[in-house]
């Protein structure tokens, strides 16, 4: 049965609302609202009658530092892996919440703990994999707002057509067959998987080119500006687990070099490609230089936590509403 949040909502919400619908708090219970007609609108009732849980929430401090992939216009057709694309309206509503519920700072600010000016949740924005749609739409909105944002970036990708994980998603995503082979045993590597695919007689998709990676030019454009700080995500985006020794020193040395001797800016920090990271990686990442290490929840694997080099973020889905992210950001519900 529910708990303290269906005794918040009372007789008039229950009245209103149809089937169940279930919710791990973060403390661990179950709460349940009922339905109508999307989890979406569930999430707002569930943010609406716990007010009083979130003012309690929101005042203990938490850190989140948030993942996002693509930023693409709005009403945009279904593009490849399409969890990773938020259309730019959305984007913006998850900008508005996080700014209304936390104290938005940059990842080094959070990392280190420094110029703290509230006691509650603080957020950092992170972007993987420098998609051009993130680069314009999604630096773009968060600059209005003067939000800080760090990019984590594959050189070895950039100007590519696409990226795989899009190339090869069907109409329902990519499928766990493909995922799984082109991670284990391709090791992520992109023109492993595009030989593969190619051989299998793999349908592969064009996009808008807002779901391309981006050029150097534009990513030099970008870290002109003040709010934006770059980073490592791999050369090419392998998965670090499955490669041998001299692959993963290349693959985590080399952006490094690249980031130091174009961006002064650019910070010593790896996001591990895919999330997948393991201590023979950790350990190769600060042998190589860097200061800090970023895994990632929300991808299907949860993984052992070590500050600073092995430190969790949070995936953001296209499908998370922004009371969901509200809710979230407050500590009422899991990530
Ligand atoms: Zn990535």
């Amino acid at each position: 049965m529910p708990t303290g949040l269906r005794a918040c909502a009372g007789p008039l919400l229950a009245q209103v609302l149809g089937p169940d619908l279930s919710f791990t708090l973060s403390d661990g219970a179950e709460t349940t609202v009922r339905k109508l007609s999307s989890k979406g609108l569930a999430e707002r009732l569930l943010l609406l009658s716990g007010a009083a849980r979130v003012a309690r929430a929101l005042r203990a401090p938490r850190l989140h530092i948030l993942t996002y992939h693509n930023v693409v216009p709005d009403n945009s057709a279904q593009i490849g892996d399409s969890s990773l694309h938020l259309p730019v309206a959305q984007f913006e509503s998850h900008l508005d919440a996080i700014t209304e519920v936390a104290e938005v700072v940059s990842l080094g600010q959070l990392v280190t703990g420094g110029d703290r000016q509230t006691d509650g949740p603080r957020v950092a924005i992170t972007f993987d994999d420098a998609y051009h749609g993130a680069m314009t739409f999604g630096v773009a909105a968060s600059i209005r707002r003067g939000v800080p944002v760090t990019i984590f970036v594959s050189p070895g990708l950039l100007g590519d057509g696409s990226f795989w994980w899009d190339s090869l998603a069907g109409a329902s995503g990519l499928t766990s067959e493909i995922r799984t082979h082109a991670l284990a045993q391709l090791c992520g590597d992109v023109q492993s998987i595009r030989q593969w695919a190619v051989q299998r007689g793999l349908p592969t998709t064009h996009f808008h080119p807002a779901a391309r990676p981006a050029d150097e030019d534009t990513l030099r454009h970008v870290a002109h500006e003040r709010l934006i700080t770059l980073a490592s995500h791999g050369w090419r985006h392998r998965n670090l687990n499955r490669v041998d020794d001299q692959v993963l020193e290349d693959e985590l040395r080399l952006p490094l070099d690249w980031l130091r001797s174009r961006f002064p800016n650019a910070m010593p920090w790896v996001a591990y490609p895919y999330g997948l990271y393991s201590p023979r990686v950790t350990a190769a990442a600060l042998r190589v230089g860097y200061a800090a290490g970023f895994g990632l929840t929300g991808v299907g694997q949860v993984q052992p936590i070590e500050w600073p080099i092995a430190i969790n973020r949070y995936n953001i889905p296209a499908g998370l509403s922004a009371s969901g992210l509200r809710l979230r950001l407050a500590g009422v519900l899991k990530w």
